[in-house]
């Protein structure tokens, strides 16, 4: 490809405070449509605002998590527009003095480097309400109306929707770590509005971008950007231009539509908000939120690379959620060794947490039942196989591992003399592969294995049956 695409993200994180930004409503989701509402986040004339202080906490947290210089005074702002869901008017927000500036995320390129994506500005606002269409009508929810987001800008760093994604996880994975936003993507408390242009590669100056807003998911992210960098290498190779507009994507089919032609800041007359004093955080503030911060993902990362030798990568996959860091941390401090528990984590267990949707808090098995099933192999108890199936049996039921062991009989069988047995059968009832076997087709090998693990039901040991097998055929 002859262009070379510059991506920046905006991303909308809903922060996790049980009360609105302004009023005392509740944030809870899926209350009652219209249920969580008061005059002040109604837009009644009248009322005033009073800053939620924990949102204050958590915006700031949010900020320096993502290495950014948070401002000793920053002004919230009303960016005026009209639309149903959005009672006042105008949304509250912060515009040329935000709450913090100039951070840093980093990204991991699929080659295993390390990328440094800016973070232009983090602020704090409100969120609008929702209104919802349907077959009898219209309707305004004011329940999100007051709720409080931080707004995280990038730069624009992006070279590819890859990173993009990469990018977007990240900074989920950090949110999740701090625990300032659920970051439930289902529930639209993480969302982001992806800009995207094209210019000549090794060219200085970037193209018009295009927005596309409200992305609510990792894949709609790389599926619409994927899709604009498509429609507009074929604009410009076609001689024509790029207009600067705001998109919709369209996740049935696949495609970004025109929403409307990009509006300028000074449509949005924004202008220092009367009703609010000046967000004035002192250094002993800022610092005292800084010494609440829990390890976030790349010193965690760091930590597991070298405490428990594990690659870049696996550190990495289990370093990007806390709490399935510390269910690994529990693994291992069970007494078994780093990579293999960091391999039963990548593979059986975030299989079911992705089949089943849920997170390790939810998993059914906890740290000590699964060092106890895994023991059992290392212990040559039970095979890999069998192993297996105990797993999924423990997902279902209450039992640990022995339990099921020893109630469905899987003991492996370590007794050569009784292996030999179910060989000598095998190799009884298969003379037509046992000849070919002879006259040079090893790979029938594997057939044999199978047969006596299939007559053992799986349980004998398997070097034993390889051995004996090795030493019957010559
Ligand atoms: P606006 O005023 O239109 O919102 P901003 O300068 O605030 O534009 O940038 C919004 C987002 O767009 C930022 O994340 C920024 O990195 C990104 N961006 C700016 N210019 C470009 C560009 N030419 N191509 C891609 N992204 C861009
Ligand atoms: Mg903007
Ligand atoms: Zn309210």
């Amino acid at each position: 490809m002859k262009y070379e695409v510059v991506i920046g993200l905006e991303v909308h994180a809903q922060l996790l405070t049980n009360s609105k930004m302004f009023c005392s409503c509740s944030t809870k989701y899926g209350a009652l449509p219209n249920s969580n509402v008061c005059p002040v986040c109604t837009g009644q004339p009248g009322t005033l605002p009073v800053l939620n202080s924990k949102a204050v906490e958590y915006a700031v947290r949010t900020a320096l998590a993502f290495n950014c210089k948070v401002n000793h005074q920053s002004i919230f702002a009303r960016k005026n527009y009209f639309y149903p869901d959005l009672p006042k008017g105008y949304q509250i927000s912060q515009y040329d003095e935000p709450l913090a500036v100039q951070g840093i995320i980093s990204i991991s390129l699929s080659d295993g480097a390390q990328k440094s994506i800016g973070v232009t500005r983090v602020h704090l606002e409100e969120d609008a309400g929702k209104n919802i269409h349907d077959d009898h009508g219209s309707y305004v929810d004011f329940n999100r109306s007051g709720v409080p987001l931080v707004e995280i800008v990038s730069e624009p760093d992006m070279r590819s929707p890859q990173e993009a994604v990469s990018y977007f996880k990240k900074l989920r994975s950090i949110l999740g770590c701090i625990e300032t936003s659920g970051c439930n993507m289902e529930e639209g408390n993480l969302r982001c509005d992806a800009n995207v242009s094209l210019m000549l590669k090794g060219s200085k100056k970037f193209g018009t971008k295009v927005e596309i807003k409200n992305l609510n998911s990792f894949r709609f992210l790389e599926k619409a950007l994927s899709y604009e960098v498509q429609r507009q290498t074929e604009l410009l190779d076609a001689g024509k231009t790029i207009e600067q507009e705001t998109r919709l994507f369209d996740s049935v089919k696949g495609l970004t539509k025109s929403m409307r032609k990009k509006e300028e800041a000074n449509d949005y007359r924004y202008f220092p908000e009367p009703d609010l004093a000046p967000l004035i955080l002192d250094e002993n503030y800022i610092n005292k939120v800084r010494s609440s911060m829990p390890e976030l993902p790349d010193a965690k990362k760091e930590r597991l690379t070298t405490r428990y030798s594990l690659s870049d990568y696996d550190a990495e996959v289990i370093s990007s959620d806390k709490d399935l860091a510390a269910y690994y941390e529990d693994l291992v401090s069970n007494g078994l060794e780093p990579k293999l528990s960091s391999n039963w984590i990548q593979t059986e267990v975030m299989r079911v947490l992705n089949e089943r949707k849920q997170g390790i808090l939810e998993f059914p098995i906890s740290s000590k039942s699964l060092s106890e099933l895994i023991k059992l192999v290392k212990e040559g108890k039970i095979n890999q196989n069998t192993a297996k199936d105990v797993f999924n049996e423990m997902l279902n039921g209450g039992k640990n591992a022995d339990q099921i062991v020893a109630d469905k009989g899987l003991s492996q069988i370590q007794d050569e003399s009784e292996i030999e047995k179910i060989v000598d059968q095998v190799i009884a009832s298969s003379p037509e592969q046992v000849q070919q076997y002879k006259s040079g087709k090893t790979n029938l090998m594997g057939h044999f294995v199978g047969s006596v693990m299939k007559q053992s039901k799986g349980k004998a040991n398997p070097q034993v049956v390889n051995a004996i097998l090795k030493k019957k055929l010559g």
